[in-house]
């Protein structure tokens, strides 16, 4: 049983909800979309675990963190909850063990030597992950991603990993340049690794300073953390 935070903080959940659930529904009025393709992927990295036994609460599932131990004290205190872990940070291969005990997605797949620590890990540990390859969007490369040119093995490295299946690709907007010119660059990326994997048709984009933007651009997947919980 997790306590803490108290109903103050869980109206306060409801109402950031119910504000961006509007503006998910307006911008996908505007372009043609339907809602529910999108999966919420609340990022709870510096919030206390009982914000999770809320948001299971309001039926949110899907949470998402950026480092593990972090991450690890949260599952722990999490035990009863059903969530699906998305992993969204940097990730150190040596870190692939302990990821794969509980994660069932990681956005961050940015080098061919974490493809292969995060298959056996998961081989290991008889799980079954879900990766996303992360896509660099930066001129010059920056923190986390790959190059666009080096998508296409990264991707046919997730395909041909027993443990592992390929969702799509994943992209931080860079901070020097408009977001949609960013999200639509990743677009003809996801479009080009979706013509040699018919199956990884996931874009995971758009954080809470650009989610309307990631999801007119395509996105399948947002990743909400201070629109949602608020202030870090
Ligand atoms: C922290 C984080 C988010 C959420 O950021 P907000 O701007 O608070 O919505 C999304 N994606 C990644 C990779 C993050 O590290």
């Amino acid at each position: 049983m997790i306590e803490g935070g108290g109903p103050d903080r869980r109206s306060q959940l409801v109402a950031n909800l119910a504000l961006v659930r509007e503006r998910i529904a307006a911008v996908c009025r505007r372009v043609g979309r339907d809602p529910r393709e999108l999966t919420l992927v609340a990022v709870t990295k510096t919030f206390p675990a009982s914000d999770l036994a809320h948001l299971a609460a309001l039926d949110i599932r899907d949470v998402g963190e950026n480092r593990e131990q972090e991450a690890r004290s949260k599952f722990e205190a999490s035990g009863g909850l059903d969530l699906r872990w998305h992993f969204v940070g940097q990730l150190q291969t040596n870190k692939a063990p302990r990821v794969c005990r509980y994660f069932d997605v990681v956005h961050s797949v940015d080098r061919l030597e974490l493809v292969r620590a995060l298959d056996a890990a998961a081989g290991q540990a008889r799980r079954h992950l879900s990766v996303f390859v992360q896509v660099s969007l930066q001129q010059r490369p920056g923190r986390g991603g790959a190059d666009p040119a080096a998508v296409g093995e990264l991707a046919d490295a997730v395909g041909a990993a027993g443990n592992l299946s390929l969702s799509g690709v994943m992209a931080v907007a860079p901070p020097d340049e408009p977001p949609g010119l960013a999200f639509d660059r990743l677009a003809r990326i996801a479009a080009q690794l979706q013509s040699v994997h018919p199956g990884a048709s996931a874009i995971s984009a758009g954080m809470s300073a650009d989610f309307e933007l990631a999801i007119a651009h395509g996105a399948t997947h947002i990743r909400l953390g201070t629109a949602l919980l608020g202030r870090r």
